[in-house]
């Protein structure tokens, strides 16, 4: 089976296909009922929804399945492969040395993103340092400090400065020795012109290889906007979903992801710095329609 912990309407749905080996339209119509249903309450876009639930519609009902597949089956990997189409698999993330440029908003999760991946890199035998350029949020440097030292890699930050370019600039000179450098960026609470041009001049100092946006599962549809502006302004490679080990299903990702053209590639799971996960699509799918 392609996916477990579905949500038990949905399930309930499917089971009442077991035995049948052809779907009528009810039965369709009822399961694209329920799936929208799901996937609506986790935060997918509403644009999203519809166009998976008519991919999925005419395809169950217009695929013969496979010999010896039942209706059941059949249903079920049609939906895992159209929400797959969609998510993709996890960004490519290759275990060497690199320069990544973490964006999001304020409370996002960054500063606990960088740290982690960080450690992630550490335990694939990879030196990783966090270079902390967060000048605007009282407490930024402290945090990302204590975290770095929990993790034990690198850190760089200098709060006596106020020019975050620089510190980007001398961060990256300072631990040159690592292999993996980890920039993280001041959030706002709001996609403010400040915040875009300090990024934009961060991302010009340190020439990542990749951007990756944070998002907290519960952005919702708030996503779409922040996706698009920070694309536009940096080019967004990945997103970084945190929070999951709350109650929100992470479906904004599923917007943004759709909005940058690009993959997840970590999800946060709690709070301390071994709380991070690669991208992995089934358990995220199923969690979402779960
Ligand atoms: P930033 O402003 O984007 O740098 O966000 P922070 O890294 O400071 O995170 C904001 C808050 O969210 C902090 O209290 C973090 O401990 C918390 N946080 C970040 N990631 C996670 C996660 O995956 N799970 C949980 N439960 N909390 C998280």
């Amino acid at each position: 089976m392609v996916l477990d912990n579905l949500g038990s309407s949905l399930r309930g749905s499917l089971d009442k296909l077991q035995g049948k080996s052809r779907l009528d339209e009810e039965d369709v119509e009822e399961i694209v009922r329920e799936i929208q249903r799901s996937l609506l309450s986790a935060d997918v876009d509403v644009n999203l929804v519809m166009d998976l639930s008519s991919s999925i519609e005419e395809r169950a009902l217009n695929e013969e399945p496979p010999g010896g597949t039942s209706a059941r089956d059949h249903v079920l990997k049609i939906v895992y492969e159209e929400l797959v189409g969609l998510i993709g698999e996890s960004t490519e993330i290759p275990l060497e040395p690199q320069t990544i440029l973490l964006a999001g908003l304020q409370g996002s999760g960054k500063t606990t993103t960088a740290a982690k991946m960080a450690w992630w890199f550490s335990t694939k035998g990879l030196r990783a340092a966090v270079i902390q350029t967060d000048t605007f949020r009282p407490g930024a440097y402290d945090q990302a400090k204590q975290m770095c030292e929990r993790a034990e890699v690198e850190f760089y930050g200098d709060p006596e400065e106020e020019d975050p370019v620089k510190i980007a600039r001398d961060g990256l000179e300072a631990t040159e020795d690592a292999d993996v450098h980890i920039v993280d960026t001041a959030g706002r609470h709001a996609l403010e012109d400040a915040l875009i041009d300090e990024i934009e001049q961060i991302e010009g100092a340190v020439n990542p290889d990749r951007s990756l946006l944070v998002l907290d599962a519960a952005i919702g549809q708030g996503a779409k906007d922040q996706a698009r502006q920070f694309d536009d302004s940096i080019g967004i490679d990945g997103v970084v979903i945190t929070k999951l080990d709350g109650t929100a299903k992470g479906g904004g990702a599923l917007t943004a992801v759709n909005e940058t053209d690009s993959s997840i590639g970590f999800l946060g799971t709690g709070e301390t710095v071994q709380d991070i996960e690669r991208f992995e699509p089934n358990g995220f799918i199923s969690r979402l329609l779960g």
